[in-house]
């Protein structure tokens, strides 16, 4: 397909170019498709290690409210 073309001199090339074939300016992956790719797309190994460190900070708010909620009762009930 011809999705690739020069930034420099807009030169149609073929997709396994990595330079211009005309003024040998480098070519860019992202050319012609603005939206195809997001600029702040993460790797997956990046979100996996992100969403575990969520999951496992959520589970320990969830271990320390229900720990802090059962010591406040048990406080309570001696206290009163
Ligand atoms: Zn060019």
């Amino acid at each position: 397909m011809n999705d690739k073309s020069c930034s420099n001199c807009g030169t149609k090339l073929p997709s396994e170019a990595s330079f211009c074939t005309v003024c040998g300016a480098r070519i860019e992956v992202v050319q012609g498709v603005p939206s195809a790719m997001p600029v702040n797309a993460y790797p997956p190994p990046e979100e996996k290690k992100t969403s575990f460190v969520y999951i496992v900070f959520i589970i320990l708010s969830a271990v320390g409210v229900v720990a802090g909620a059962v010591i406040f009762f048990l406080k309570w009930g001696l206290a009163l």
